[in-house]
């Protein structure tokens, strides 16, 4: 074999490296970086896998050769090509191995890690390997999906990807869980219909649970709404029937008129305040709790329409579609009209998305600069179930409905849509880039009321139309809650469109990246009461999981402090942004006192800032140390046998 076809010959892009600390071991033709003489390659046993997935990834990647290849490379001892390594003869085939061929590291080179890393992690612990000498690498998406027409790249991808691996794991060390009491009682935070259901859930399975409400009531924006979609059950029995349980229940603590003034620590572990919200009023003394979870259920604002926009609070016959909701719900059983502000209506225009769905350049940014161009999601359905109540309670009223889109999902909405087109809504469709506006019609030509709505109604294939009115509803949405002092406390991420955001919408849909915290209902983004019901659910579940072990486990992947090497600088604590998880504390050393820097490991995140900004390498992160990454750089750039440089090119498709 020539020098160049052996795995590790040095490549092209070492020659760039200015002051590479790389050299070359002759014997091995393995590139290792300065000090490390002793290739820890050369006393391990590296088992690779390599899966096809069903051809997933073999019908691209040549998984043979990658196999054949990746072989070659020093402190490799076995490298297999499986169709399902996840199966179990796949996970078996990997424990016989450890066991069998004393393997002491593994690789898994196969789909996303958010699917089966925890899998390959539980099969080499089963052999008594450290979980934590396991490697996933993700050459699914990552190369035979992402480069899909180019199977000679996708493959030559995929040997690179191990190699870093390989490289990774050499310096990698064992590594355990981090193991932190846990103290089992929860902080739900918002008393709406989210918050009570967290509670009552958490509550049902044994844990204490402290429910905290800024307003004197429970229930939220359920206690302004009259019967509701689909069910057409009254919103006020099931804030009723929610409270009840709440308030009977031992293990709920309720503190209604208060607010979380201060929260700090971690999962297992949270310390809170909690003070009422008029302390001048009240001679209550704050409450300090110690609380293992939090769950976030603030709830959303409704979009209040800025002075003018459609004419709101210009006319008073311009109202958003909660005060339309309060006025239908007020309104007598016997009553034979609808009137408004000594107004009789005798027409309505119902408007969709004002305050959503809105566009740079058509709608004008809120004061805080942003523009929301989510959709509501529950506002099209909340409209038609007003139009028809309309319709059904006074026939004599006229109902003209101007939408986008009409966004009935879900089981048994649609059918207001459907309804509603029967019991003679007239609709007009506008394109978004050119909303309708609302006018007062000159009272010469007024023939039922003061207003109209211009439309240009993509119906009659762009037909200006003007509609006479004496009611308009602007179907108004949700805004995110003004909750930015809990953001600050908690460090939660928010999404582009301001609310809470989840780690990943499918596979950690109500968890947010601090550990413990928790998502319940429309806190999180728009969702009608079955939506928020679920997600409060599924947030309880999660919760009760948690309480379910006597200590909190957590990955160890946080940074470690070489004492000897740090000099007291406290860069390190500047950089860090998860209060708490770096300090600086004073200890003795050589018989002066000094500062030091310290993790805490229970809030510590892993980000790795902390480590960027050491100038004397003495903080690292464990499992992604900074020999394992320069390694894994190195195994990424190595030559591949057999193939010039130009030819391994990956097409970016
Ligand atoms: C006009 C309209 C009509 C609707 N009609 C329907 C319908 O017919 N059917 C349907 O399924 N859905 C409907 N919805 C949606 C429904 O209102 C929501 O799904 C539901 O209210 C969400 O409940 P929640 O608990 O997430 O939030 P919320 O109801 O907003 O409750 C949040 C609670 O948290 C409290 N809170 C906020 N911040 C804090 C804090 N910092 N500390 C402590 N407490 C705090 C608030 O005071 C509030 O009590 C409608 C919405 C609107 C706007």
């Amino acid at each position: 074999m020539r020098n160049n076809d052996r795995f590790g010959e040095r490549s092209h892009i070492d020659d760039e490296l200015s002051g590479s600390d790389v050299e070359r071991d002759e014997e091995e033709q393995v590139w290792l970086p300065t000090g490390q003489s002793a290739d820890p390659a050369q006393s391990l046993r590296i088992g690779v896998y390599i899966c096809r997935c069903g051809g997933n990834i073999s019908d691209v990647v040549d998984v043979e050769r990658v196999a054949d290849t990746v072989r070659l490379i020093p402190g490799v001892t076995t490298a297999k090509v499986h169709t399902f390594v996840c199966s179990d003869p796949g996970q078996h085939m990997i424990s016989n191995d450890i066991l069998e061929e004393n393997l002491d590291r593994v690789v898994v080179a196969s789909c996303t890690p958010f699917l089966h890393e925890q899998t390959f992690r539980g099969a080499v612990a089963r052999s008594g390997m450290n979980p934590y000498l396991y490697e996933h690498v993700n050459i699914r998406e990552q190369a035979s999906w992402a480069h899909k027409h180019d199977p000679e790249g996708a493959t030559a991808k995929a040997i690179r990807m191990i190699a870093g691996a390989v490289g990774k794991l050499r310096y990698a060390q064992p590594l355990e869980q981090i193991k932190l009491p846990n103290h089992r009682r929860a902080l739900v935070i918002g008393g709406g219909i989210a918050g009570m259901k967290a509670a009552t859930d958490l509550a049902a399975r044994g844990i204490k649970v402290l429910l905290v409400e800024t307003e004197q009531k429970l229930g939220g924006r359920l206690n302004y709404l009259g019967r509701v979609y689909p069910s057409e059950s009254a919103a006020a029995e099931l804030v009723t029937e929610l409270a009840q349980r709440v308030q009977q229940d031992p293990n709920i603590e309720v503190l209604l008129g208060w607010k979380i003034t201060a929260v700090s620590g971690f999962i297992g572990n949270f310390k809170v305040m909690a003070e009422p919200v008029d302390a001048s009023t009240s001679s209550l003394p704050g409450v300090h709790a110690t609380v293992g979870a939090i769950i976030m259920a603030t709830g959303f604002r409704p979009y209040v329409p800025r002075d003018g926009e459609f004419l709101y609070r210009s006319e008073p016959c311009v109202v958003t579609l909660p005060e339309f909701v309060q006025l239908m719900r007020n309104v007598s059983p016997d009553a034979k009209t609808l009137a408004y502000k000594q107004q009789k209506i005798r027409n309505i225009g119902f408007l969709h998305c004002v305050g959503s769905r809105q566009l740079d350049g058509v709608h004008e940014p809120g004061p805080d600069g942003r523009l929301n161009t989510y959709c509501s999601r529950t506002c099209c359905t909340a409209i038609l179930q007003q139009a028809l109540a309309v319709r059904k309670r006074f026939p004599q009223i006229g109902v003209f409905d101007f939408h986008q889109d009409i966004r009935t999902y879900g089981r048994g909405q649609e059918n207001y849509y459907t309804d509603a087109s029967r019991a003679g809504v007239v609709f007009f469709r506008y394109n978004g880039e050119e909303p309708p506006t609302v006018q007062v019609t000159p009272s010469s030509r007024a023939k039922n009321g003061a207003l109209s709505v211009v439309v240009k109604d993509a119906l009659t294939w762009g037909r200006e139309l003007e509609v006479d009115v004496d009611m308009v509803v602007l179907g108004t949405g949700m805004m995110p809650g003004q909750i930015e002092d809990l953001i600050e406390q908690m460090k939660l991420a928010t999404g582009d469109d301001g609310f809470l955001q989840e780690v990943h919408p499918k596979l950690r849909p109500v968890e947010v990246a601090v550990n413990g915290v928790l998502l319940a209902g429309t806190a999180q983004g728009p969702m009608n009461i079955s939506e928020t019901l679920a997600a409060a659910g599924a947030a309880a579940v999660k919760a009760a999981a948690m309480f379910a072990r006597e200590d909190v486990e957590l990955n160890p992947y946080v940074a470690e402090v070489d004492q000897s090497l740090c000099c007291g600088e406290a860069e390190c604590v500047t950089q860090c942004a998860y209060e708490g998880a770096l300090k600086m504390v004073e200890m003795e050393v050589d018989g002066e006192l000094v500062q030091r820097a310290q993790v805490n490991a229970g809030l510590c995140v892993g980000c790795g800032a902390c480590v960027a900004v050491c100038p004397h390498r003495a903080i690292d992160l464990n499992g992604w140390r900074l020999d394992q990454f320069e390694a894994m750089v190195e195994g990424i750039a190595a030559d591949i046998p057999g193939r010039s440089c130009e030819s391994e090119l990956v097409t970016i498709h």
